[in-house]
């Protein structure tokens, strides 16, 4: 393992064996984390991004589980990791922010005991100095009155506070990795951006890697170093930001892009990738994405495209890039 790299995802799958039939959520998944570094994974619902959040942090509950690939966390495999092993690294070593609070805030204990708590699970100090640092990490995020919100019940606080104070809570450890799952969808724009401001803050102040997982390519581009766009539990395309929004190279990367809504009025109609998502306990043979593109050949309909490296740092899984099918037409 790379030792630039915090987190290194290999082979990763993740299954969910249903009455109906196993549905490959996530299915040979490779993601690399930098350290210090803020990557993005885009995609629409059920593409996969979430189950290989949940993933990493063991969450994933039956009839989900991952059978095969490794996750490594500065070189250490964490997929064999007992419940025990698990509860020392969730919190102090990896944060997750989940996008709505109240379904992670307790409502019946105030939001300063809650975050206390998690202080005096992972670290060696008395009650009275778990209170200071909850306050004091109430301030870093922003949390007007930090010692009077202390005492507050989740529902006393609006989405915005609440999820500062869900922020606080993963960040009051400095965690190495951070995974925020859609963070600011449940929030109106102008408090988006404030979280989005902090989020960005502290993770430079800290030096904190961060996996953002949105359906939203304008969080990615406010916010993201490196983007992995995943479809139907397969990463369709990765590049750093920069790379991906100038020089996006997957059909399917190119209808998100072309579906983000234009305010400068010189498009008559909002782009919309046609179809659906397709159902994972019925695949279609060959490239998944096969039934909504527009590029399709007759070989997508046969084959699972590979993933090929294009230019350095840019891969992407698609036909139209291997060069052996595109010179025998
Ligand atoms: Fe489209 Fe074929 Fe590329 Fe799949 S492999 S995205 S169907 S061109």
């Amino acid at each position: 393992m790379d030792n630039k790299n915090l987190l290194e995802i290999r082979g990763l799958k993740t299954y969910f064996f249903t009455k109906y039939g196993e549905v490959p959520a996530v299915d040979g998944v490779d993601i690399t984390v930098p350290k210090g570094k803020i990557v993005g994974i885009v995609g629409e619902s059920g593409c996969g991004k979430s189950v290989t959040a949940m993933s990493i942090m063991h969450l994933v509950q039956p009839p989900g589980r991952v059978i095969e690939g490794q996750i490594l966390l500065d070189g250490e495999d964490l997929v064999p990791k007992s419940i025990k092993e698990m509860n020392k690294i969730r919190g102090k070593r990896v944060s997750m922010i989940f996008q709505e609070p109240m379904t992670s805030l307790n409502p019946v204990y105030t939001v300063g005991k809650q975050v206390s708590e998690a202080i005096l699970l992972h670290q060696e100090v008395s009650r009275e100095e778990a209170k200071a640092k909850t306050i004091d990490i109430f301030r870093k995020v922003g949390i007007p009155e930090a010692d009077k919100r202390y005492n507050s019940y989740p529902h006393q606080l609006s989405g915005g506070l609440r999820q500062r104070v869900m922020i606080g809570m993963a960040m009051v450890c400095d965690p190495e990795l951070l995974i925020a799952d859609e963070p600011t969808t449940a929030l109106d724009v102008t408090i988006e951006a404030q979280i989005l401001h902090l989020m960005r803050r502290l993770q430079r102040e800290r030096g904190t890697s961060v996996i953002m997982i949105t359906h939203n390519l304008g969080v990615v581009a406010e916010l993201c170093d490196e983007v992995y766009v995943m479809y139907a539990g397969k990463v369709m395309e990765h590049a750093n930001v920069f790379e991906l929004f100038e020089n996006p190279q997957h059909p399917y990367t190119h209808g998100l892009l072309n579906s983000i809504p234009d305010t400068s009025g010189t498009k008559d109609r909002l782009y919309t990738i046609r179809g659906m998502v397709p159902n994972l306990l019925k695949l279609p043979e060959g490239c998944r994405f096969c039934p909504r593109c527009d590029k399709a050949m007759k070989i997508c309909t046969m084959r699972e495209p590979e993933m090929h490296t294009t230019t350095e740092g840019h891969e992407v899984r698609c036909f139209l890039y291997d060069k052996e099918v595109m010179k025998n037409g």
